[in-house]
């Protein structure tokens, strides 16, 4: 077993660690109120992240899930929800490869060069952990897809340029769902973006399809397809979450032990006081197993494996060991940690969102027992 980064994926690991903590965390407060500046999207593309999984002939580095896992735990520590703009460029790339050379030439390049953001529209307002169960259509109609529905709590949903929705084109169930591209300043399309407690780079938000035609081409992959194509994307995606859970997390315990070093309280430094190293050390402990644990995932969908089981197990465990960190970080920093002039409210509202996003804890769990005891004792039939 070969535990270590290569030479190029250290540079990466240096030079995004570099970039996240001088450029992304003193804006990070920006984005609480602002849309981020495209700019600093175009600095991620120019620097590379973006285009990760997107074939080189379309711009991209056809980085390995490995490299994109670096990079995602480093801009992290600068800023939890540049995270999104990875998720989303590498599930576009993994969904796009069946789509119609046209589609695939006009949006992978910008994607790679942060000009443009494609959203995956799954969940709906009745369907989240259920999405099996969609109702969103597309009926052909001569030569063109027409959609109708609503989709909620999409990622980019109040920002993004381009959509692949998953529509119901056939019967009930995983088999009736197909991926259609939808450009998002078509006729009919509208949207709403929320207010979150965290996350607000990403502009969530809603999207509604009334009557949206679009070419037959716009089809992606096979008819009937769609479900399979998602849980293709959530596996990968699901350790690159964790990894970016845990970057946040180790900035914030790298900023509590020199914060500890310095405090004193009872004359002496909080950091030689058992009650508080101890709980440091914990959480190093746990938050590094997960990281392996991620990082062996990735490894595995490099190396053509299957990973579902251990995907869930650390989307589980990345967010859920994430938050217990940055919490017990921000109570050590005693009144000033609930402040908003340090980060940590921000970072823990930030990550709980994923605790939620591409599957929740108690779906998590029943994948894991699905892989152990088999299809026949599945939990959420
Ligand atoms: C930050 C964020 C980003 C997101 N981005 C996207 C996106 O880009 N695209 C997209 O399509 N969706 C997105 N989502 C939606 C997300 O995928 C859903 O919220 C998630 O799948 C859960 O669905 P739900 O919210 O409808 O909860 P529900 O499915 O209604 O579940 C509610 C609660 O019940 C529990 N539960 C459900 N079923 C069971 C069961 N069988 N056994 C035990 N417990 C159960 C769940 O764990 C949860 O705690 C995002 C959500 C968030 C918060």
């Amino acid at each position: 077993m070969d535990f270590s980064f290569n030479e190029e994926q250290q540079l990466l690991q240096e030079t995004a660690r570099r970039y996240a903590l001088t450029r992304l965390a003193p804006e990070m407060p920006r984005w609480q109120t602002e849309s981020f500046a495209p700019e600093i999207l175009k600095e991620l593309g120019d620097l590379g992240v973006l285009g990760m999984r997107i074939p080189t002939e379309y711009g991209g580095s056809e980085a390995s899930y490995v490299t994109m896992g670096i990079a995602a735990e480093e801009l992290a520590r600068g800023d939890f929800n540049v995270s999104y703009f990875l998720q989303l460029s590498a599930i576009s790339a993994k969904l796009l490869t069946n789509a119609d050379e046209q589609i695939k030439q006009q949006w992978l390049p910008a994607i790679a060069a942060g000009q443009s953001t494609v959203a995956f529209a799954l969940t709906e307002p009745s369907v989240g952990s259920d999405a099996a169960n969609l109702s969103c259509t597309a009926r052909k109609d001569g030569s063109d897809w027409v959609i109708n529905g609503e989709k909620s709590s999409i990622t980019f949903g109040g920002s993004a340029q381009g959509c692949v929705v998953f529509c119901r084109t056939g019967g009930p169930g995983a088999r009736g769902i197909s991926m259609v591209f939808v450009p998002l300043d078509l006729p009919g399309v509208s949207r709403t973006k929320y207010s979150s407690a965290g996350g607000h780079l990403s502009e969530r938000g809603s999207l509604f399809f009334d009557d949206v035609r679009v070419p037959a081409d716009h089809q992606i992959g096979e008819e009937g397809t769609g479900f399979i194509g998602a849980m293709e994307a959530f596996d990968f995606n699901r350790a690159i979450i964790a990894l970016a859970a845990i970057g946040t997390a180790s900035q914030s315990l790298d900023e509590t032990i020199e914060y500890t070093k310095q405090r004193e309280t009872f004359g002496k430094p909080l950091a030689t006081r058992e009650g508080v190293a101890f709980q440091i050390a914990e959480h190093l402990a746990l938050l590094h197993a997960t990281r392996l644990l991620s990082y062996e995932v990735l490894a595995r969908a490099d190396a053509g494996l299957p990973h579902t089981a251990e995907a869930a197990m650390c989307k589980w465990l990345g967010p859920k060991q994430s938050v217990e960190a940055i919490h017990a970080c921000l109570l050590l920093h005693g009144w000033t940690g609930y402040g908003t002039d340090l980060p940590f409210v921000q970072r823990l509202n930030d990550v709980i969102g994923l605790e939620i996003g591409d599957g929740t804890p108690e779906i998590m769990k029943a994948i894991i027992a699905r892989e152990a005891f088999g299809r026949g004792f599945n939990s959420y039939k």
